[in-house]
């Protein structure tokens, strides 16, 4: 059997506890008391791991479809084939273009990658084009406080304090960042991500509402995200410019979006979409104006791959980072934000493996 043939792939759920100075914000209508996504651990017949991350929100249905369907069609292959992944994509296209097939598939991209960059010796921007930046900003990116201006005010100061300087909110009212801009004075950008809070003809009365207050971006404002139209009308009438991508159709539909500038800033996730497509997408702004600032709203090799991506792509971005405090920080060693900053890595595939315990499962509950 030749070296680099892939002889396992498994997934492992990483449910990161957290908390956020306030009580548990919704998500997809429950509490939410942990960050998860999967962990994605490729190995070789040689011996040599590699790592990915994916998209979860419920560990079982995608270690589910890690163990039924990627796993079988992956192992026994050889892991620099060229066709192994866009064969598998049409294989499954049955089951959906986007969702837990697809960020399953998007998980061992980023681990195919680290490998290939681990066997050549190479940090991962290499084969990305090349650093053009030695450290990345990272932006604190809030999540949501429900438009209380007390706890806005705290954890924006928190925030400053710790050296960021530039920051995310999660929230829908004009009050709101209003309270975040007196807080973080005039100079700080502050984008603001509703998370497809309005319709079409709701969203010009509430992004009013924003714009003393000098947003540097909004951030998903309609509903549904998939209405390119709407979209773009909505950035033709609308004096600030608007982000949307983490909720693509699919990874065909936002590179559409990059050329044909439907939006200013578009937001690949590497873990919903994989790091192939989103260097395709962030290539495909060159030269039209269209700035690809990758969404980063997760901990694991995911978050080094979208950096070593920002690093090597053409337009300069802030690296988006969850501001919040995480019961076990990954990579809080070996690729740490200092002051708001990180040093992008030098050393062969992502530049980190996943601590032993976050490899053994121990958030995986
Ligand atoms: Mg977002």
């Amino acid at each position: 059997m030749p070296a680099n043939t892939i002889a396992s792939v498994v997934c492992i759920p990483m449910r990161l506890p957290f908390h956020h100075w306030s009580r548990p914000p919704l998500f997809a209508g429950r509490p939410r008391d942990r960050l998860d996504s999967a962990l994605v651990r490729v190995q070789t017949a040689d011996g040599t791991v590699a790592w990915g991350e994916s998209y979860c929100v419920e560990p079982r249905a995608l270690q589910a479809i890690f163990e039924t369907l990627v796993a079988p069609l992956a192992c026994g292959r050889l892991a620099d084939d060229d066709t192994l992944l866009p064969g598998m994509q049409r294989l499954l296209h049955n089951l959906g273009r986007s969702g837990p097939v697809v960020h399953a598939l998007a998980g061992l991209d980023i681990a195919l990658w680290d490998l290939r960059a681990k066997r050549a010796g190479l940090p991962l921007h290499a084969l990305l084009g090349g650093k053009r930046r030695n450290r990345v900003r990272a932006y604190a990116s809030l999540l949501q406080y429900y438009a209380d201006e007390r706890l806005l005010a705290q954890v924006t100061e928190r925030a400053l304090a710790e050296g960021y300087t530039e920051i995310k909110l999660h929230e829908r009212t004009g009050a709101a960042l209003a309270a975040v801009r007196r807080t973080a004075g005039p100079q700080v950008p502050i984008m603001v991500d509703t998370n497809c809070a309005w319709l079409p003809h709701e969203a010009d009365a509430a992004m009013a509402a924003m714009l003393p207050h000098q947003p540097f971006w909004i951030e998903e404002p309609l509903w549904p995200p998939e209405d390119d139209a709407a979209l773009a009308a909505l950035r033709d009438r609308c004096p600030v410019p608007l982000a949307v991508g983490e909720n693509a159709a699919s990874a065909l539909a936002l590179r559409r979006m990059a050329e044909q500038g439907t939006v200013q800033y578009v937001q690949p996730s590497v873990i919903k979409l994989g790091l192939s497509a989103a260097l395709d997408i962030a290539r495909a702004c060159d030269g039209v104006g269209t700035v690809c600032a990758p969404q980063v709203a997760f901990f694991g090799p995911g978050f080094l791959a979208s950096l070593h991506l920002i690093a090597a792509q053409q337009a300069e971005v802030s690296l988006e980072r969850l501001f919040v405090a995480l019961a076990h920080v990954p990579y809080a060693g070996s690729v740490p934000i200092e002051r708001g900053w990180l040093q992008v890595p030098d050393t062969p595939g992502l530049g980190a493996d996943p601590e032993d315990d976050l490899a053994a499962g121990c958030f995986a509950d």
